[in-house]
């Protein structure tokens, strides 16, 4: 082989290199922009409209953050992140961080950070406005189908507690309320916020049975190890909270789902 000049193998390997140097600070190659993930089908928390904007009370949440990591709305560039995707989008570094109704667990904690907790709220079940003989999980054993989401916690807690429920899973929330519109199934468990939100979208046509039966505290996904990152989010959610900006936030997305504005949760420094 030719001896190659060193410069030039220098430039060479730059020019190989840089295309595949884009980070989620770069999505794209443009270091000028974050990659956030969140969800695109959960009314009140996130999701994308038809005209392509995002709205939902994570995506405040995510914008308030960034925009105090400097990174102002229109240098936002959205990614949806179902929840069985989430940990590899952060290890791949295919976003920056993650507000997308993502519970903090020890097990995602092998994989991922959390910064927050920003919300809590816990596990509950929808059914259809007429149905009755629905009261609770334990109802669900008498032969009924309960839908979830794969790589959700409570479609876990249920395969844990409740071993003789017929669970089936689906990619995401909206999947499984349109099959419980449709009769296919007879029930949706995830968490309260998600399950208002959607109850909400369609006046009448669903209701929430039973009490919360977990507990979940949202918390924003990032790299493992970013103690750096995880602590310029946590003082952003601080000042969201102290600000009144995060209380305004959550009334404008879910108070009209009917659900009364907790405070917000101390985040775990
Ligand atoms: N908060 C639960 C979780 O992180 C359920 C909601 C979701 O799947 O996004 O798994």
């Amino acid at each position: 082989m030719p001896s190659v000049p060193f410069k030039l193998v220098g430039t060479l390997a730059l020019a190989i290199a840089l295309p595949f140097a884009a980070t989620a600070c770069g999505g794209g190659g443009d270091s000028s922009k974050i990659v956030i993930g969140t969800k695109y089908d959960q009314p009140g928390l996130g999701q994308k409209k038809p005209d392509g904007t995002m709205s939902g009370f994570d995506v405040d949440v995510a914008k308030y953050v960034a925009n105090e990591l400097g990174y102002p709305e229109d240098k936002i560039e959205w990614k949806e992140a179902p929840s069985p995707q989430r940990e590899t989008l952060i290890q791949n570094g295919q976003v920056e961080y993650i507000v997308g109704t993502y519970s903090i667990t020890d097990a995602r904690k092998e994989k991922v950070d959390f910064a927050g907790p920003y919300l809590l709220t816990g596990q509950s079940l929808l059914v259809r406005a007429d149905n009755n003989d629905i009261t609770g999980a334990a109802s669900l054993e008498n032969n009924k189908k309960l839908c979830s989401v794969s790589g959700s916690t409570p479609a876990q807690n249920i395969k844990d507690k409740y071993p003789k429920v017929q669970l089936q899973q689906f990619d995401t929330y909206s999947a499984c309320v349109d099959a419980l519109k449709n009769g296919v199934i007879d029930a949706v468990t995830t968490d309260e916020v998600i399950l208002a939100g959607f109850a909400a979208q369609s006046p009448g046509t669903f209701k929430i049975v039973g009490d919360t039966f977990s507990e979940e505290r949202y918390g924003i996904g990032l790299k493992k190890g970013d103690t750096e990152l995880r602590k310029k989010i946590n003082d952003a959610l601080e000042k969201m909270e102290s600000s009144g900006a995060w209380k305004e936030a959550f009334e404008r997305n879910l108070g009209p789902a009917g659900i009364q504005t907790p405070a917000p949760p101390a985040v775990d420094r």
